[in-house]
């Protein structure tokens, strides 16, 4: 089939590469001319587990292109995604502005059938307003889709090849066998296609952001409280998780969510509740807990340096939101840093793919280390703030020889606390004494 996608960030592109891996032509359209220029050469813009290696077959095969033009785009494929972003607004609102600028360009251009695939994360009633918008000018037949997409950074190439289920929005059957035909491919062991009308496709998303942000919310409730209780954390957890009602994923708990979906999805719920005058109680404490979470080590580094960390050397490892990911967005460790900074510490930081991303927000406010060790070269404290595999099993001796001191704040409970306080570290965890 031929497909085009607009956007070519962590989901456009994943999707561009993963759909041209099942044969079809793909066109990627991108507003960043330098994100385009450096595709067209061969590469990668983003750290992704596995696409390297799609992304290169496929460019190879003559099935995946980039290019800056979207007349180019439209007149390439009859499935035409939109991946584009929708951050906050103001008001905490998802900004429609990038999906409906494009849709009306859409519009103007389309000369055949098209099937517009709405695949960024937007509010209940956008498949509509993107209707509306390419109607005022279009002079041929067109459908809307909402498909919204679910995958994962850092297992975004995997959950795209593999997807649990794909939520297809759509009231024409036309558009929706379409969907069906190109995604069978991708759901060969029987995991579902799940039709449904537009607006439920739309807020089952954010439903289902929501829900996991609150499920890991309340486990670190959960933590707090097995703090004040001398109660271990990983044994409620595991208590807990065995209960098939529960399940065992999302109940780790540390220091808050981040990313570029979690934080913005819930407050565009709750936004979107309000419009309606309906007020989401949960997600307001959901994003309240969350935020106080992501500082939550900083009492613990302060009391442990008698309340003042003017001029200490403060090492972190781990940048990114999470593991596999250079994304940046919303991490706690910004938090955490400026929390430090604001404090008179000195950070020096090393991450295995999101230094270059830092350096560009937070500039010479803070040093970067090349390698996890020499971070911690004479400093005070370790901070832990993401959970790369790297950082699982480390050489607690030598650390214990380059740190000042064997202080160790552990923001996503990497270690077990027998274990290493065995090696003579002096550590804290969440939810865990
Ligand atoms: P992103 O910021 O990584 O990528 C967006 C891309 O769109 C960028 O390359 C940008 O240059 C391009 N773009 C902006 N305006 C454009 C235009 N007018 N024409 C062509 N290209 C344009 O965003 P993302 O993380 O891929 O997210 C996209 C959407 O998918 C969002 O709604 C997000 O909430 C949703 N989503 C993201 C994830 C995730 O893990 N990142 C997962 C599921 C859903």
């Amino acid at each position: 089939m031929k497909i085009t996608v607009i956007g070519t960030g962590y989901v456009g592109l994943v999707t561009g590469t993963c759909l041209a891996e099942t044969g079809n032509e793909v066109v990627c359209v991108d507003i960043d001319a330098e994100k385009v220029r450096r595709m067209q050469n061969g590469e990668v813009p983003i750290y992704e587990p596995q696409l390297d290696i799609l992304f290169e077959r496929n460019i190879k095969a003559g099935r995946l292109i980039f290019t800056t033009s979207l007349d180019e785009g439209l007149h390439h494929g009859e499935i035409v995604f939109l991946a584009l972003p929708t951050p906050e607004d103001e008001d905490g609102s998802a900004d429609l502005s990038y999906i409906l600028d494009v849709a009306d360009k859409i519009g103007q251009k389309i000369q055949s059938y098209k099937i517009i695939v709405d695949k960024s994360t937007v509010p209940v009633g956008t498949s509509e307003k993107v209707k509306e918008t390419i109607a005022r000018h279009a002079k041929v037949d067109f459908d809307v889709v909402s498909n919204p997409e679910f995958l994962r950074e850092g297992f975004a190439v995997e959950d795209f090849l593999k997807p649990e289920r794909i939520i297809v929005g759509s009231s024409s059957e036309r558009a929706t066998e379409k969907m069906r035909k190109l995604y069978n491919p991708f759901v060969r062991s029987g995991n579902p296609i799940i039709i449904m009308d537009e607006k439920s496709a739309e807020l089952t998303k954010y439903a289902a952001n929501a829900f996991l942000a609150t499920k890991i919310t309340f486990m670190n409730e959960i933590a707090n409280y097995c703090e004040l209780v001398g109660a271990d954390v990983d044994k409620v957890r595991i208590g807990i998780g065995s209960d098939s009602r529960i399940g065992k994923r999302f109940l780790f708990p540390g220091i808050g969510y981040g990313g570029s979906c979690f934080p913005k999805d819930v407050k565009a719920l709750h936004k979107s509740g309000k419009d309606k005058n309906y007020d989401f109680q949960i997600l307001e404490s959901v994003m309240k807990v969350n935020q106080s979470q992501k500082t939550s080590l900083i009492p613990k580094i302060k009391n442990y340096f008698g309340g003042n960390l003017k001029d200490k050397k403060i090492a972190v490892w781990g940048l990114a939101f999470k593991p596999e990911t250079d994304d940046i967005r919303e991490a706690p460790a910004l938090e955490v840093i400026k929390s430090l900074l604001d404090e008179g510490a000195q950070i020096t930081a090393y991450d295995p793919e999101a230094m270059p991303n830092v350096e560009r927000k937070l500039g010479n406010q803070i040093a970067f280390a090349a390698s996890m060790y020499e971070a911690i070269t004479d400093a005070d404290a370790l901070v832990i703030c993401t959970e790369w595999s790297i950082f699982r099993t480390p050489d607690f001796v030598k650390m214990k020889q380059l740190l000042k001191q064997p202080a160790l704040f552990d923001g996503r409970n990497v270690y077990d606390v027998n274990e290493i306080k065995e090696t003579g570290f002096d550590y804290f965890s969440v939810g865990r004494i």
